[in-house]
């Protein structure tokens, strides 16, 4: 089997001054993520490598760069599971989480459980000795700007999600799927969306491959994107088809979007989105990575 690795930096509008940003972000990501395959180091290992470097850039919707709830505050969403033994692990509605993902990782590896919320989720991460929590370590200034602009009425405001998420295989076939978020601008504190959801916002298994999904999440999780294009998939549907089949269904209704990356068991690759863009990038454990602003 030949590793491989595929990111994505969100569905939504890509704001003209954030283009290169959200490029480079996904590039620098999925070699952040192909470094440790080529080493013969675990898909999980480059999953949460690749969103960690997402999560840090205020370009992108996670960490850092997080999308602002109606009361001004930070919530973040993540999740990730692993094909070998259908482990999943994920935090949703953690104030201020600078690496979501990290903790998500420690839900799926110590312990007995697949999600933790809240005070929770931050209890278990002290306790782990993981996670970088303070609102002046995912606090940017585009968020500030995002929000202020959608409390005056510019709708622009909404609609430019950015939230990150990796699908990689590595050389001994285990499959691993990650998301990380802010969420929706201007969520209701406590609202979680797809991205903390196996199933709507992540999925992996041996037989079906890794899959994870950005956009509305209200819209995702009704549809439980993630399983429903894997599923198609295993049943013969082509990846980039089947990919974009599903997210015209799940951003049928106006406003919505919707983003999926993926994986097969042997290494082919999907991605499709419904929306003005979705960055995106793919890496071969060799040759160089391939990337885009979009996929119409
Ligand atoms: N799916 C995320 C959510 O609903 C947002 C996004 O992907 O832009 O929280």
């Amino acid at each position: 089997l030949t590793a491989v690795i595929v990111v994505h930096g969100g569905a939504g509008r890509v704001t003209p001054q954030l283009h290169d940003a959200a490029l480079e972000g996904v590039v620098r990501a999925v070699l952040a993520g192909r470094d440790p395959l080529a080493r013969g180091e675990s898909a999980t290992d480059a999953v949460v490598a690749a969103i960690r470097v997402l999560e840090d850039l205020p370009a992108f919707n996670a960490g850092r760069g997080s999308c602002m709830t109606i009361e001004g505050t930070f919530e973040m969403d993540a999740g990730i599971m692993r094909s070998s033994d259908l482990r999943s692990g994920a935090v949703a509605a953690v104030p201020d989480a600078a690496d979501a993902i990290v903790l998500a990782r420690a839900v799926m590896e110590n312990s007995p459980h697949c999600l933790l919320a809240g005070p929770g989720a931050v209890a278990f991460a002290r306790a782990q000795g993981v996670g970088i929590f303070g609102h002046d370590r995912v606090w940017s200034e585009k968020s500030q700007g995002r929000f202020d602009a959608a409390r005056r009425g510019h709708e622009d405001a909404r609609g430019q999600a950015d939230t990150v998420g990796a699908v990689a295989l590595d050389e001994r076939g285990l499959l691993v799927a990650g998301s990380s978020t802010g969420g929706v601008l201007l969520k209701l504190p406590g609202r979680v969306g797809d991205s903390p959801l196996c199933g709507s916002g992540f999925y992996a298994s041996p037989e079906l491959g890794a899959a994870t999904a950005t956009g509305v999440g209200e819209a995702i999780l009704t549809h439980v994107a993630s399983y429903e294009v894997l599923k198609r998939v295993a049943g013969g549907a082509d990846p980039d088809a089947a990919a974009a089949e599903v997210c015209d269904r799940v951003a049928s209704e106006d406003g919505m979007t919707c983003g999926l990356i993926l994986v097969t068991p042997d290494g082919r690759t999907g991605i499709a989105h419904h929306s003005h863009h979705m960055s995106w990038a793919v890496a071969r454990a060799s040759g160089d990575p391939q990337s885009g602003l979009s996929r119409h």
